[in-house]
């Protein structure tokens, strides 16, 4: 074995990139990465929701042909900042699709929310690598996407720290070796916190995360630890496993990012530190790998690595999403639209935290899960269920 330093300079020709979310926690990780390998990489198209003054930055700086701002309002800040510069500017959700659907080698998938669906479905259907960080994406359209994925050719890699541990030691041609997967959890700001101590809980509270630097979506969903169960749908779909081989582990210091367990009684884990850039560094060179400034892991300084059962009492989002999970249908659409207007009102100071989780139960009870054979069908079941969240959520309104 050679000692030399795998580099992807020695790359015969650059991957062309498009990020998808470029200014967002996962997007600015990438470019990270990216701006340690200026010749292995080129960019293509990169796009934000609505902050104008960062993409143009990043769009100068990394020479990208094309800056998108989904929302349309921010068009001619864009259209200003880019004066000059070469860089094609556009605006509006289906500048951001027709951006995705440009022929790129790899897109980073890293918008949060549903609003990621429709631009990444452009990128599979382009047929090339996606690197999925918006696992929501996963949870709303499951089974529709992944069809999506092998009817186009496409090869999704998952970017998600628990999902990319296990595709790092999973054996993808020996499925029947496996026995289930360890997705393993921090369990967020609050895991010793009683239910009282947390209806007190404050945005600020919440979006502190005790060991990873993320968006405020995704941290609030950490603290719920509905992000955990979205990522036990994300599993699901990713890795074709049944629900109930899919096993949940809080490991509060977030060094063992998941595990696949073998018929054998054989455990594979993947251990680091938790800083994304490894993950998406191991989809951004796949299936080579490339050096990256992580810090590297000292388990002798660590010294102890702590494991609990995950508590379904004190954290009812992930009980409502494993009973989602176990529906299908709609059910898991349902409660992903639910779960983004809950936290959304979370985060602007509407309802309480614990109510996120009743908001989610009161949207499932009132929409029983039907079939779901469509994208418009996806659509639809989103739609219908933000609505009806919306309505729980006027009847919680903390008052001003
Ligand atoms: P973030 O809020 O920091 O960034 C979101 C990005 O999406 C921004 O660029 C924003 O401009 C863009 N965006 C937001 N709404 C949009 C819309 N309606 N249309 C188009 N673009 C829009 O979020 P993040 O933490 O980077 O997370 C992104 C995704 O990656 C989420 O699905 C999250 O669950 C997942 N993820 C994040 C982490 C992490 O460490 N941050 C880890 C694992 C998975
Ligand atoms: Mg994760």
């Amino acid at each position: 074995m050679s000692l030399a330093t795998p580099s992807l300079k020695t790359a015969s020709q650059p991957r062309r990139l498009s990020i998808l979310g470029s200014t967002g926690s996962i997007g600015c990780s990438t470019l990270d990465l990216v701006e340690r390998n200026r010749e292995a990489f080129e960019i293509e198209a990169l796009t934000a929701n609505s902050s104008v003054s960062r993409l143009a930055i990043q769009a100068k700086q990394f020479d990208a042909r094309l800056a998108v701002v989904a929302d349309e309002s921010c068009y001619g800040d864009l259209k200003e900042a880019l004066s000059g510069t070469g860089i094609e500017a556009a605006a509006g959700p289906a500048a951001v699709a027709e951006a995705a659907g440009r022929p790129a080698d790899w897109v980073m998938a890293a918008i949060v929310g549903a609003a990621g669906l429709a631009p990444t479905l452009s990128a599979i259907r382009q047929g090339g690598i996606i690197g999925l960080a918006n696992k929501e994406t996963l949870v709303c359209a499951g089974g529709l996407m992944t069809a999506e994925v092998a009817d186009c050719g496409a090869q999704l890699l998952p970017v998600d720290s628990e999902h990319n541990a296990i595709f790092q030691v999973l054996d993808l041609d020996r499925p029947e070796s496996i026995d289930r997967l360890i997705l393993t959890a921090s369990g967020g700001p609050f895991r010793a916190w009683s239910r009282d101590e947390m209806a007190g809980v404050t945005p600020k509270q919440a979006v502190a995360h005790p060991n990873w630097d993320m968006g405020a979506k995704i941290s609030v969903d950490s603290a719920t630890m509905m992000n955990k169960g979205l990522e036990l749908i994300e599993a699901h779909y990713l890795f074709d496993m049944p629900e109930a081989r899919i096993e949940i582990l809080v490991h509060p210091q977030s060094v063992i990012h998941s595990m696949v367990s073998y018929v054998d009684g054989s455990v594979l884990a993947q251990l680091g530190q938790p800083d994304m850039r490894t993950p998406i560094a191991y989809a951004l060179a796949w299936p080579e790998r490339m050096a990256t400034p992580v810090e590297r892991l000292d388990l002798g300084a660590i010294a102890r690595l702590d494991f609990e059962a995950p508590d379904e009492e004190r954290f009812p989002a992930l009980r409502l999403a494993r009973a989602a999970l176990r529906e299908g249908g709609t059910a898991p659409t349902t409660l992903n639209a639910a779960n983004e207007e809950a936290v959304a009102a979370f985060l602007a100071g509407r309802i309480g935290f614990l109510e996120i989780a009743e908001v989610v139960e009161a949207t499932l009870e009132t929409h029983p899960s039907s079939a779901l054979s469509s994208l418009d069908e996806v659509a639809a079941a989103d739609s219908v269920a933000r609505q009806t969240a919306m309505r729980h959520l006027e009847a919680r309104s903390m008052a001003p």
